[in-house]
Order: C-alpha cells, then structure tokens, then sequence
C-alpha cells in the first residue's frame, strides 16, 4: 500500500507516562477472527482488572501484505465488540524515524553488524552439526573489513542492500510471563533491519521501540509470540527501556486441533454477524471461554473476570450460536 512519507523524529519513551498501558497490537492483513478477537477482549480485560490505559497501534511494517482500508475494518469490529482505547491509534508505517534513532544508538555501541547472507545461506547454515535450529549461526559477525567491502558489492551487484543485525552479548533471556512463569529462551543476532529486496524494519525492534511509546507496560498476546519474548526484552534492556509484563495466551484451534484460520470456516465477526449472530454473541462465547458464563457486553465481563483464572489450554473454537436478544 502507498505509505506516508516518515513522520518528523519523536522521542521513544513516552514523554508523559503517566500509568502503564495495556495494548493490542493488531496486523492488517485480513479480518480479525474468533481468536484475535478474543486475545484483544483478553488483553483489554487484563488491563481493566489491573488499573491500566488501554492503547491500539496498528502492525503495518510489512507493507505489501498490510492495507489501511483492512486496518479500519479491524478497528471497526473491536468496537463492536465494546473494546475501547485512547486516541490516537499508532501506525507503525509512521513510527520508522523512532526506529532509525534506536537503531543508531545501538550502531554507536557497535551492536550492530551488516549481514550479507540469503535466506537459503542461513537455511544451509542451520543444518550444520551443532547449529541451534531457527536461530542465526553467526556467519557474518566477525567478517574483516575487506570481507564486507567484497560482500556489500557483491549485494548491489544484484539490487540487493545487507539486513542489519544486532550484535547480541547473551544467548538466552528470560521473562516474567502470567502464564508461563518464568520463560527462558533463545535469544540470537536477531535482524534489525531486513536487506535484500524487501528491506524494511524488523519487527523485534518495532515492537520493542512502540510498546515504550506507547507507554505499554504490559502485553497480552498469543503464546505463538511466547518465543519471541525474550528477544524484545533484551533488547528492551539495552535501550534502557523498563521490563513489561508478559500475558501470552493460549491460542483459539479449529476442529482439526490446528490453530484457528480462514479455513475452519465463519470466524470472522463479519461472517458470524453474516450467520446471524450478533456481536454480544460473540462475546457471549468469548465471555463462557473465559469462565465468565453468561456475559454479554464488556462491563458484564470486567465484573466476572480474574487474570489468575486464564485458561491455560487451548479452546476450540466450535461456532458461536445466535442468541434471542443482542
Ligand atoms: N502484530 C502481531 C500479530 O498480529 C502481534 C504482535 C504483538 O502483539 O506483539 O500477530
């Protein structure tokens, strides 16, 4: 989608932090289903229940798959559901000045290194004998300057700019997560910045440099994130920014057990408005996946909800029935 131009260079840490925040943290990429929508009312509820601001922003860094139109057709079902937040609504695609400045603060640092590999140089890498699957083997770290120099023309030869990465000084982190307890995990020379012909921001970064913003010291998500938690937050720690509190919840499956999608069917809240359901059936669903039984609006769900009585396993998303009355 055409983007805006970049916005003018704002500070990371929120200026005016106030109280913490809660967030939901959508991509635009497609309606919202039972399971987005209900990890969003989770995380809205977590922030209720514990005192917090409730804020948006919107994960459009990857520009080809994201639209703003899908953007609003996202926020407009949260609405109906009765989620709430501030204004205004972050977009990412208007935030990369603050990344370009976190980026420059870690290269002052020398934690930050060009990379030159594709992504079948690191797929071949990480098959070697004692290669640690999904993580970067360190192929370009300790390149020498005429190394690089070779390797940079070697890139423009083809189009193609190097993907910058940081530097890494541990390989493990660990995390304070409601669910999950403690959670130590893998933590690499994750990308910064992408190369190659898409090159744009990294996603770690950008979740990282907005949460602080955005004053989010709390993120509620899926625990298909849980794994990437350690990452952000060292990477969190070397900017300096505050440690937040991690809710990673189980995700909505299918029948088929697999993690709910466009093929199990009416998920959206188009489609299950569209079979007749009204939104309070929805959250009447979302409400009973909760152990609030009976709720049907968000002031009925604050009252019966308790962030200790998450669920712990996976729901099966099994089709939402339309009530008498909405
Ligand atoms: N934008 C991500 C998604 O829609 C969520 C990222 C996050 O919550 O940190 O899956």
């Amino acid at each position: 989608m055409p983007h805006k131009p970049v916005a003018a260079v704002e500070p990371y840490p929120h200026p005016q932090r106030a109280r913490g925040a809660g967030r939901y943290a959508p991509s635009p990429s497609g309606d919202l289903h039972f399971g987005n929508l209900r990890t969003a009312v989770i995380a809205w509820l977590c922030a209720r229940a514990t005192g917090r601001r409730f804020v948006m922003r919107v994960e459009d860094l990857d520009q080809q798959r994201s639209s703003l139109e899908s953007a609003r057709r996202q926020l407009e079902d949260l609405r109906a559901l009765g989620v709430t937040w501030e204004e205004p609504v972050v977009y990412q695609h208007e935030r990369f000045a603050a990344y370009q400045r976190a980026l420059e603060e870690l290269q002052t640092r020398g934690m930050v290194y060009e990379c030159y590999c594709s992504r079948k140089d690191i797929r071949e890498a990480s098959r070697a004998p004692h290669a640690i699957p999904g993580q970067y083997p360190g192929t370009c770290r300790n390149l020498s300057d005429e190394q690089r120099a070779a390797e940079r023309e070697r890139l423009a030869r083809d189009g193609r700019v190097p993907a910058l990465r940081l530097r890494a000084e541990v390989d493990k982190w660990t995390v304070r997560d409601q669910l999950a307890g403690e959670f130590t995990g893998d933590v690499d020379d994750m990308i910064l910045r992408r190369g190659g012909q898409d090159a744009g921001w990294a996603y770690n970064l950008a979740v990282v440099i907005d949460d602080a913003f955005q004053g989010v010291d709390q993120v509620v998500r899926g625990d298909d994130l849980l794994a990437s938690a350690p990452r952000q937050a060292y990477l969190a720690h070397l900017l300096g920014l505050s440690p937040v509190e991690y809710v990673h919840v189980p995700l909505v499956l299918g029948a088929d057990g697999k993690r709910l999608a466009k093929r199990d069917g009416a998920v959206t809240l188009r489609q299950l408005i569209g079979d007749a359901a009204s939104p309070a059936d929805v959250l009447e669903e979302i409400a009973a996946s909760l152990g609030v039984g009976g709720a049907r609006s968000m002031a009925e769900l604050v009252a019966g909800f308790d962030v200790a009585r998450l669920p712990r396993e996976p729901v099966v998303f099994r089709g939402v029935k339309p009530g008498t009355a909405s």
